[in-house]
């Protein structure tokens, strides 16, 4: 996989039939500075080259949407914009196009549990436009998640 930070991407991967670019890149750019600042926050590795938000490339097939994340020792935070492509035959875009915003924290039970949905926030947009401020909005909402959150009420009931 290939990953292509959001600021040397084409928007076009995402929305095709974009016309006008400027207010969408504006608010992506918007989002992609929340989420660095999520990745700061958390003090873990980020999972991406420059720590916002990129495009992913499997077999020269670009991702028709965003993603972002990081990960630290007590939490593991993603946010996405784009469409649910089923696999790598499925060629569709948005509309609509889903935004979601994720955090996830490690399990008492190590290695044998992936870990634990704690919080998370997601909606669907009909215009990139309105999808790209819903990535604002999802971005700072875990924005705030992660500078007012009490880590301890993060911790999940141990599965069996
Ligand atoms: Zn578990």
């Amino acid at each position: 996989m290939v990953s292509i930070p959001l600021a040397a991407g084409d928007l076009r991967w995402a929305f095709p039939e974009l016309a006008d670019e400027g207010a969408v890149r504006a608010a992506l750019l918007e989002a992609d500075e929340q989420f660095r600042a999520v990745t700061a926050l958390l003090r873990g590795p980020t999972g991406r080259p420059d720590g916002g938000f990129c495009f992913d490339q499997v077999d020269g097939i670009v991702s028709a949407g965003v993603t972002a994340f990081a990960e630290a020792a007590d939490a593991t935070v993603i946010a996405w914009l784009g469409f649910p492509r089923r696999c790598g035959w499925d060629l569709r875009w948005g509309p609509p196009w889903q935004v979601s915003a994720e955090i996830e924290v490690p399990c008492d039970r190590g290695d044998d549990c992936a870990g634990h949905l704690v919080a998370d926030l997601t909606d669907s947009y009909l215009t990139p436009l309105a999808a790209a401020r819903g990535l604002v909005t999802a971005t700072g909402w875990l924005l705030g998640q992660i500078a007012d959150g009490d880590r301890e009420s993060w911790r999940p009931e141990p599965c069996d």
